[in-house]
């Protein structure tokens, strides 16, 4: 048996019930198969692998609240330090009824080699909680908070793990925690990300991973002749990564039709009205309903359904397994070109291969999403040198970055055979450097 399959096998053996890091390692083992089996021999001997899909370290507390009627609710926090080789542990923080270690684990994995992609020195980690915000007031999102950050402040430091947000998780959040950290700790330190800009927050880090994905989507569409220029752009989601997708997409001259939350989605021909979706859904916190109400043009439908619109590029920006096999038929019947991946892992594995075996760009979200990582990298450098930069400095950079990105992903495809094979190309490249950190640093 190869030794990918072994590992594959050993991580399904270990880790019961974990369907969504099986699917993770298995993903991105199996496109690293060209570079483990050049060097299967030395790997097995190091144990890489069994290094890599193994967290240094994973945390597990309980985060204990009174709600408005004076009821104590008991939640679960987690935070799990995955990989340290390239530096701190960098990773988001997610309040979903959804989330268990399963889920914690595949998103920190994931991240290893996101941050290893954005060229920066950072190392993979990811947290959160079963906590669910919606519907809670500002008081009981604040006592969850505190009592979060009062376990999790043992675990974290602007040298050691520095968490930033994510489904869940915005700014009024990350308020509450950092308040509590330096409440306790006594640090006014670059602990969290995603900070307001009145307490070390980097100008445009909210926009940054919409930003982002799209621009790696132009970087990839001009490497293969195409343009956003008069595309329609498909998005779902409507949180802050899918609004900030789409304000970019029309700055860069395309049009989305479409935005989608946990109960509907929105198809709006003339084009998403994004300062109306910020005022709904940034402000007011209400469903996508309120959009149609508030504009002729959009229709309303429940459920599940963005996919079935015609367009030329597809964002999938809202959550885990989102667009499947029949999904990503629907888009191939309907020409789409492109599909970049906003969200962390939206696209199943089989709807990936079927996209890609029909000749459609195929983005993933670890090289295309990692402009937030990447900007709250630059707000960890503003802190640490006590400065604050311009919002079109960070955006310049962030841009460089994305750029970068794509051109390494590009040739580290190309390099291994598959041209135009951004998963390939994306795990090889956030793989070596993260082997070659491990490997200088001995058995650790
Ligand atoms: P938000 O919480 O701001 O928004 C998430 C959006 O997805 C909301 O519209 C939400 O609907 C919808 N959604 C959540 N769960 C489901 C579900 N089970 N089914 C359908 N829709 C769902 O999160 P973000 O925009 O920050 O994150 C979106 C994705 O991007 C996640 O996969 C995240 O990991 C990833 N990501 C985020 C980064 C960031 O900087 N924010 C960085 C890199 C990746 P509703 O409004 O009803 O809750």
């Amino acid at each position: 048996m190869s030794y990918v399959d072994e590992v594959i096998d050993l991580v399904v053996k270990q880790n019961p019930g974990e369907p969504e890091f099986h699917q993770a390692v298995k993903e991105v083992l199996e496109s690293l198969r060209p570079v483990i089996d050049q060097n299967e021999e030395q790997y097995r001997k190091d144990a890489l692998l069994e290094r890599l899909v193994n967290p240094e370290r994973q945390i597990k507390f309980r985060v204990p609240w009174v709600d408005d009627n004076g009821q104590v609710q008991v939640n679960t926090g987690y935070r799990v330090q995955f990989n340290s080789a390239i530096g701190p542990y960098k990773g988001g923080l997610r309040f979903h009824p959804s989330v268990y270690i399963g889920i914690i684990k595949f998103l920190g994995f994931e991240q290893i080699f996101k941050n290893s992609l954005t060229g920066l020195p950072i190392g993979g980690g990811k947290g959160g909680s079963d906590f669910d915000p919606k519907g809670k007031s500002d008081r009981e999102v604040m006592a969850f908070c505190q009592s979060f950050m009062t376990e999790l402040c043992k675990y974290i430091g602007a040298d050691t793990d520095v968490p930033a947000g994510d489904i869940g998780v915005g700014g009024r959040e990350v308020g509450y925690m950092y308040g509590q950290y330096k409440r306790i700790r006594g640090l006014s330190e670059g602990v969290l990300t995603g900070k307001g800009l009145s307490f070390g927050g980097s100008l445009a880090r909210t926009e940054a991973t919409g930003y982002g994905v799209l621009y790696f989507a132009n970087a990839m569409l001009k490497a293969n002749g195409e343009t956003l220029e008069g595309k329609t752009a498909i998005v779902s989601g409507a949180g802050n990564v899918a609004i900030y997708a789409i304000e970019k997409a029309f700055q860069l001259g395309a049009k989305p039709v479409t935005c989608s939350d946990s109960t509907g989605w929105i198809y709006d021909p003339e084009g998403i009205d994004v300062e109306l979706l910020k005022e709904i859904k940034e402000v007011k916190r209400e469903r996508l309903t309120a959009y149609a109400e508030a504009r002729p043009s959009a229709e309303y439908h429940e459920g599940k359904g963005v996919w079935t619109i015609k367009g030329d590029v597809a964002f999938p920006c809202a959550t885990q397994n989102e667009l499947d096999i029949d999904d990503a038929k629907a888009l191939v019947e309907n020409g789409v070109i492109a599909v970049v991946e906003g969200a962390n892992m939206p696209t199943t594995l089989d709807a990936t291969n079927y996209l890609i075996d029909n000749d459609v760009l195929f983005a993933p979200g670890k090289a295309s999403n990692a402009g937030g990582v990447a900007t709250s990298a630059l707000e960890m450098s503003q802190n640490s040198q006590r400065l604050s930069w311009t919002f079109e400095e960070v955006d310049s950079k962030l841009q460089g970055i994305m750029e970068n990105i794509f051109a390494n992903v590009d040739r580290a495809a190309k390099e291994y055979g598959f041209d135009k094979n951004y998963v390939v190309g994306a795990n090889i490249a956030g793989f070596e450097k993260v082997v070659d950190a491990m490997n200088a640093q001995g058995i650790v």
